[in-house]
């Protein structure tokens, strides 16, 4: 599936234009999950990533496009949280490598697939490190503890914690973290979240039975813009 590799590209021209650190995540170092959401309070804050009204954003694309995620990874653009004193612009971005889901000839478990990584998306709760998504709006605030900042929490901790959750499902074989806290980067990369969300939109009620009339079809303005996805549902190639 090629369908978000025009945003993966672009995501990746707008990292190479800012300063990031890239680690590969390292097991003996990942950042206990509560596999709850954990309710920290304000005076406990040492700050908040997307908080004050700064701009935050979040956003998965998933490719099946060798060698364009080749290995887990973790990309830190700005200040790590050791280094961050206030409420700061925050995105987290996940690229995903996985398995074509396409090529399932079972639909039902294609479409499984896609909810599934909808679901971890709001589903990982790093211990004092609580994370608010916004399903309707694309944005995320996170709410930092005084405590786990003077444990020594950094985004490559917290990266592995995701890394690992999405490996919990089968079809995920590669994981790209992006933490990001430049202003000017998580700027630049605002308008990427709508446009994922239209084509994981268009996705699932596609993979739900929708028609294939394009002339009544809501959904045009998507498939005419993003490569391979009217070929996809009217079944004339697959990416
Ligand atoms: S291919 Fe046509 S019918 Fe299918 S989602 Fe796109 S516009 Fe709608």
């Amino acid at each position: 599936m090629k369908l978000y590799d025009s945003i993966i590209n672009e995501t990746d021209l707008i990292l190479q234009a800012g300063v990031c650190r890239h680690t590969p995540p390292d097991p003996a170092r990942i950042w206990k999950d509560r596999k709850e959401s954990e309710l920290i309070m304000l005076r406990d804050a040492a700050f908040e990533l997307g908080g004050s009204g700064h701009n935050s954003v979040n956003y998965t694309c998933v490719t099946t496009t060798p060698n364009l995620i080749p290995e887990d990874e973790i990309i830190v653009c700005g200040p790590d949280l050791p280094d961050i004193r206030e409420d700061v612009p925050f995105a987290r971005i996940i690229l995903l490598e996985t398995e074509d889901l396409m090529e399932q000839t079972d639909t039902e478990k294609a479409y499984r697939a896609i909810r599934d990584i909808e679901f971890i998306r709001y589903h990982v709760f790093p211990a004092g490190y609580m994370v608010r998504v916004s399903s309707t709006s694309n944005e995320e605030q996170v709410r930092v503890s005084r405590k786990v900042v003077n444990a020594g929490i950094r985004f490559a901790y917290v990266g592995g914690t995701y890394i690992r959750k999405y490996h919990t499902l089968p079809l995920v074989k590669h994981v790209r973290v992006i933490f990001v806290t430049d202003p000017a980067t998580v700027a630049a990369l605002l308008p990427y979240a709508e446009k994922v969300d239209s084509i994981t939109k268009t996705l699932t009620h596609i993979l739900d039975g929708l028609p294939t009339d394009c002339g009544h079809c809501k959904m045009k303005s998507v498939c005419d813009e993003v490569e391979g996805m009217r070929e996809m549902h009217l079944g004339k190639k697959r990416d």
